[in-house]
């Protein structure tokens, strides 16, 4: 089943820019989704029409295979969280729990319901300690967090990230990168838009390539090591397959990541063995 179908969509800003044009995509439930494209590909406005924020002015999009309409859009957003690229457009409240529980008062869910939610929401994006703190005291990384654990209680099945490694420090990056891994293993489709190769390389399991508002491919990570692609989407190659293409017996076997860069060499210095003998 698909989490994701997008159908020929299209859509136009009011000053003529036709940001998305004629695009069609299938995101399978379960997947962890890598769009990839150079500044103004489309990447943000896309992602906005997925929790219905925005609607094709032709086409159509279905999750989990309801098509999203300006009715049931805010249906839509319990299925689809989408966590905003800086976290001071999302995290605002008094304290980082009456942050998180925002959106299930919303819904006017019971307290006991609301203290089970946003306990379990803090709890696996490690923020528990800090549910009495105003969110201004704390870190870039930790608001990120918070900003993820608000959509997480409103239980999505599939939660969007717009570039959520931008700003963090490394240790930031890989706290996020694991947490959403997490956030995998519990069953969530997971789809976030990065400029960072190497991240997508090592973490999706597909990848988008967008340009100019238009699919320039989608498949599995090996496209990363595509380099007819990475040109044309303004991208470079990760930087483990950039290391590997300086040996000339590497060239032609480029890694996607460090597993895989482990597994050539180990094949090459196991190859290497039998021929010295
Ligand atoms: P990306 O996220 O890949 O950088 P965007 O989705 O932000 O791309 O932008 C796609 C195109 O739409 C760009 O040409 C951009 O200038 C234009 N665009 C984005 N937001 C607006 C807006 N609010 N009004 C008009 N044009 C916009």
């Amino acid at each position: 089943m698909n989490a994701i179908e997008i159908s020929n969509v299209t859509y136009c800003y009011e000053s003529g820019i036709e940001a998305l044009k004629n695009l069609s995509l299938q995101i399978p439930v379960g997947s962890k989704v890598a769009l990839l494209g150079p500044n103004g590909a489309g990447k943000s406005t896309l992602l906005h029409h997925l929790n219905g924020l925005k609607l094709p002015d032709k086409g159509s999009i279905k999750i989990m295979g309801d098509i999203i309409t300006k009715q049931n859009a805010p249906l839509i957003r319990r299925k689809v969280g989408l966590v905003f690229q800086d976290p001071d457009d999302q995290v605002f409240s008094g304290t980082v729990w009456d942050d998180v529980a925002f959106g299930p008062r919303n819904l006017q869910l019971t307290e006991a319901e609301i203290e089970e939610v946003c306990h379990a929401a803090l709890g696996n994006v490690g923020m528990l300690e800090y549910k009495h703190t105003p969110p201004y005291q704390l870190s870039y990384g930790q608001k990120k967090r918070v900003a993820i654990a608000g959509i997480l209680a409103m239980k999505p099945d599939i939660v969007i990230l717009d570039e959520p490694m931008a700003f963090l420090d490394p240790v930031g990056q890989d706290e996020v990168a694991g947490l959403l891994q997490g956030l995998n293993y519990m069953g969530k489709t997971i789809l976030l838009s990065t400029h960072d190769v190497n991240f997508a390389a090592s973490w999706a399991d597909m990848v988008v390539l967008l340009k100019e508002g238009e699919l320039l491919v989608a498949g599995d990570t090996n496209l990363l090591i595509n380099e007819t692609y990475i040109k044309e989407a303004n991208l470079h190659l990760p930087i483990i397959a950039r290391t590997f293409k300086m040996v000339p017996e590497f060239a032609d076997h480029l890694p996607i990541n460090e597993q895989d860069a482990y597994r050539i060499l180990f094949k090459w210095f196991n190859e290497k063995d039998k021929y010295i003998y």
